[in-house]
């Protein structure tokens, strides 16, 4: 039987991770010790690591849990990410015999340059490219890059399973509803997560359908996205990249006033 869920790191990472009754696969393990007690604790194997980016809170654990299961690293080409043993690039396939796992893998860059998601069994492991009601900040790319990113995740099915590498839900939330207060099913959504958060079940996975209707980032074709653009940008007709970037402009402005 194999299950899928997601490993608290840090204050607010999620180590997502597929096993069976022997082996495991988990991407983007930053911390090693959580990953490692949850492995030993069932007597499991670790096959491999998949990395999205180069963050430390994302590859962390890689050198330790290469020393300890001998496991494969899998990672974007990037001298800052260690321990890596396989190169992967935007188009491949990477397969997981034992497990009966196999992730497409699709280039998102935006957060960092080097970022890429993974997708397989109907998940969508999207590292620090989308969260839930959110999208990750433009460290490296532009916003034009960025929506091209959040256009190729755009183009996967409804019912995929958004698996975010962060618990950011309630505070994307919180800004969503400054912009979009209007907005019925982002208002049910803040019920339901705020419930969640506080029985201290986590907001992810989401579904896509599921961002589709209250995430602002990935709603910059919406004309009510445009509408709050071209009030943000003083600009009339803002193109769909400028809609985002002056979504995510007005994101960073409201964290900075976050305490
Ligand atoms: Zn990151």
């Amino acid at each position: 039987m194999l299950t899928l869920l997601p490993l608290p790191a840090f204050d607010d990472n999620y180590i997502w991770l597929w096993h069976d009754e022997h082996h495991a696969v988990a991407i983007d393990p930053g911390d090693p010790a959580p990953l490692v007690a949850y492995l030993d604790a069932r007597g499991l194997g670790l096959d491999a690591v998949l990395v999205t980016h180069h963050h430390r809170d994302h590859t962390g654990g890689n050198r330790a849990l290469r020393d300890r299961y001998d496991c494969a690293i899998h990672a974007p080409d990037n001298p800052r990410i260690p321990a890596v043993t396989h190169i992967v690039r935007h188009g491949d396939c990477i397969r997981f015999e034992r497990l009966g796992l196999h992730f497409d893998v699709l280039a998102t860059p935006g957060h960092t340059l080097d970022h890429v998601s993974y997708i397989g069994h109907g998940c969508l492991f999207c590292g620090d490219t989308l969260f839930g009601c959110g999208c990750g900040r433009l460290f490296e790319g532009d916003a034009a890059t960025m929506a091209a990113s959040l256009d190729a995740l755009l183009a996967l099915p409804d019912d995929t399973r958004v698996c975010c590498a962060h618990e950011y839900t309630l505070s994307n939330l919180a800004f969503a509803l400054t912009i979009d207060g209007g907005n019925p099913a982002l208002i049910a959504r803040a019920q339901r997560d705020q419930a969640a958060r506080a029985a201290q079940r986590p907001t992810l996975p989401s579904t896509l359908a599921l961002e589709k209707t209250t995430n602002p980032f990935l709603r910059f074709h919406d004309e009510d996205m445009r509408r709050f653009a071209a009030r943000y940008l003083h600009s009339a007709h803002p193109a769909p990249h400028e809609v985002f970037g002056a979504l995510r402009a007005a994101k960073d402005a409201w964290d900075a006033t976050q305490p």
